[in-house]
């Protein structure tokens, strides 16, 4: 008898496996693909992240380096930049695996099924079958990519991010459906490369949930760049061909078709809650809308079921399903959950980056809430200047009574790494003048929030 089943090794399943291991319990994480890692260390984050990193690179010594003094011709070797993603990835694979022996977690190679609350059946991956018992389980399946009507997805023309994350060549020109955040980076990544990449977007605006001026701001940065984006329009289908794909679409009020001859399409219109062959029906557990299972603090309400991570509802982000199964299984350790579960920050790698955490404007607006905005332009930060990287902003909006921060949101270079400073900040209850007050290093792109902090009050000072 285990202390906790985990069905599922991503980033919920092996972060749940690991801190129960840590506190002592017996745990078993059951993964029924064959790697430990989940989507993101296997197709999401990771292996995108890399070949982010790598073609911007390419692009910068094909076009920025010769400006800072450095000559060069660049040459592509696609190979070897898919080969350098798959051994990082696989590194990172054995990393979980190191942790899983270090905390005593057994991995179970299978495909789970519940038998009844507390008891599962396993398929294993070596064809055997067995049935195991724990005291709880934690469902942490994550989530597959969504299908639109009329386009048939065939992985190999019409794909996933899965299949565009190892393309053997770059496609000559790449149809991509949906402006949101794997769309935008897997679109950056092959663009660089050599693509011509058509974004075609039902909504008016490039990244929907995006804080809409900062949205608005990258949609014209990334324009700029070559990616052609078609706004406002709806895909009524894609098809293969001999040459590729046609993608048919038209005003998203209208009825006119257009049709787009392209070598790949790329299907990006978000991800779904993967519960698939789970048997949730044998222990009375229903799916709530879009199929997602439904918690509250990560009890499914079924007695020592719980679930985390993508299948149920909430951000799709890998360090959510983090946060997750530390506060669940710090939970059925009888712990305080420790985690303030509103705050969490969400990042596009693209370049320039963006970053946000906390309420859009929008919202804001919306909801009548009276609030204070303070801006701060990347072509006022010294850094930025000098690296020659000065587009975009950083926008933080208070509370206009008591000051207290409510949303930042960045569009600029390597905003990602200094979001987590505003989550801290949110998260202590800090006040923009918390931030205008605290020296800020010289000269760091952060800068630029301490500068949009002071704002606030009107008296940001760099220029
Ligand atoms: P998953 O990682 O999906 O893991 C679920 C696991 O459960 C899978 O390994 C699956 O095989 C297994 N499983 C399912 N059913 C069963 C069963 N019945 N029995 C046994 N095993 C089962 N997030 C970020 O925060 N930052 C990023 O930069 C980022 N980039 C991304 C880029 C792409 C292209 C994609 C697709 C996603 C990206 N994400 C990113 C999202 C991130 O990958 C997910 O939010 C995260 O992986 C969710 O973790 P999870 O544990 O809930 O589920």
């Amino acid at each position: 008898m285990y202390d906790v089943a985990i069905i599922g090794a991503g980033s919920g399943g092996y972060s749940a496996a690991i801190r129960a291991g840590q506190l002592g319990m017996k745990v078993a994480c059951i993964e029924g693909s064959p790697h430990l890692g989940g989507t993101c260390l296997n197709i999401g984050c990771m292996p995108s992240k890399a070949l982010l990193h790598a073609s911007e690179l390419y692009e910068d010594a094909r076009l920025e380096f010769a400006n800072l003094g450095i000559d060069v011709q660049p040459k592509l070797n696609l190979e070897q930049m898919m080969a350098q993603k798959a051994d990082s990835v696989s590194k990172l694979i054995k990393g979980v695996e190191f942790l899983f022996r270090k905390n005593h977690v057994e991995w179970i190679k299978g495909w789970a099924s519940f038998a009844a609350p507390g008891q599962l059946d396993i398929r294993h991956l070596d064809g055997t079958t067995g049935r195991l018992e724990a005291r709880h389980v934690v469902i942490a399946t994550g989530s597959v990519p969504v299908d639109i009507p009329g386009v048939c997805v065939d992985h190999k023309t019409i794909v996933t991010s899965t299949e565009a994350l190892s393309f053997s060549e770059v496609p000559r020109r790449l149809a991509i459906i949906g402006a949101g955040v794997i769309g935008l980076e897997l679109g950056s990544v092959w663009r660089r490369l050599g693509s011509e990449v058509i974004v075609l977007e039902y909504q008016d605006r490039v990244l929907p949930e995006v804080d809409s001026e900062i949205a608005t701001t990258f949609g014209k940065l990334i324009a700029r760049q070559g990616v052609q984006l078609r706004l406002g329009v709806r895909v009524s289908g894609a098809v293969t061909t001999a040459n590729g794909a046609t993608v048919e679409f038209g005003p998203r009020d209208g009825s006119a078709v257009e049709q787009l001859e392209c070598d790949k399409v790329l299907v990006a219109v978000g991800r779904r809650p993967f519960t698939n062959g789970l048997k949730l029906e044998t222990i009375g557990l229903k799916t709530g809308p879009r199929g997602f299972i439904q918690n509250d603090a990560y009890r499914t309400g079924i007695p020592n079921v719980w679930v985390i991570g993508d299948v149920t509802n909430g951000p799709m982000l890998a360090h959510r399903a983090e946060d997750d199964a530390i506060a669940c299984i710090e939970s059925i350790a009888g712990m305080v959950d420790g985690t303030d579960h509103q705050i969490i920050p969400n990042v596009v790698y693209t370049k320039p980056e963006i970053a946000t955490i906390g309420a859009t404007e929008d919202h804001l607006k919306a909801t009548g809430v009276a609030y204070r905005a303070g801006r701060f332009q990347f072509m006022a930060n010294s850094r930025a200047r000098i690296n020659h990287e000065t587009a975009g902003l950083v926008k933080v909006l208070t509370d206009e009574k008591t000051d207290r921060i409510l949303g930042v949101h960045m569009v600029g270079p390597s905003v990602s790494e200094f979001i987590a400073e505003a989550a801290v900040a949110m998260a202590m209850g800090a006040t923009s003048e918390d931030v205008a007050y605290t020296a800020h290093p010289h000269p760091t792109r952060s800068e630029a929030f301490r500068q949009a902090s002071m704002d606030v009050t009107g008296w940001a000072m760099q220029a």
